[in-house]
């Protein structure tokens, strides 16, 4: 396990473990769950962050990670009036709590 990607909005981290799952390759969200992983990362690292089972992975995941990136910075953000999170614009539901974003 190695960390990958620092995300700046929880739904960057999981928008990016998703996609990586999605081309097979196997992708953790950590920072809920950051007592599981206790003595591998610095405790002020506080912030959403995935990361890669598999060093082989790595190459693959830049490449989709930049790929996402041009997307989002295409399409912006999309608050979320239910639960105040801010979805990619090109989301129906929030990523969240899963309203229809207008
Ligand atoms: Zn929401």
């Amino acid at each position: 396990m190695f960390r990958f990607y620092v995300a700046q909005a929880r739904f960057d981290a999981f928008l990016v473990a998703d996609r990586l799952n999605q081309a097979g390759i196997r992708a953790h969200v950590f920072n809920q769950h950051a007592s599981s992983i206790v003595g591998e990362v610095p405790p002020d690292v506080a912030q959403p962050q995935v990361w890669l089972e598999r060093e082989a992975d790595r190459e693959r995941a830049e490449i989709l990670l930049a790929r996402l990136s041009e997307e989002a910075a295409r399409s912006g953000n999309t608050h979320c009036a239910a639960c105040g999170e801010d979805s990619p614009s090109n989301f129906d539901l929030c990523w969240n709590c899963g309203r229809q974003l207008a």
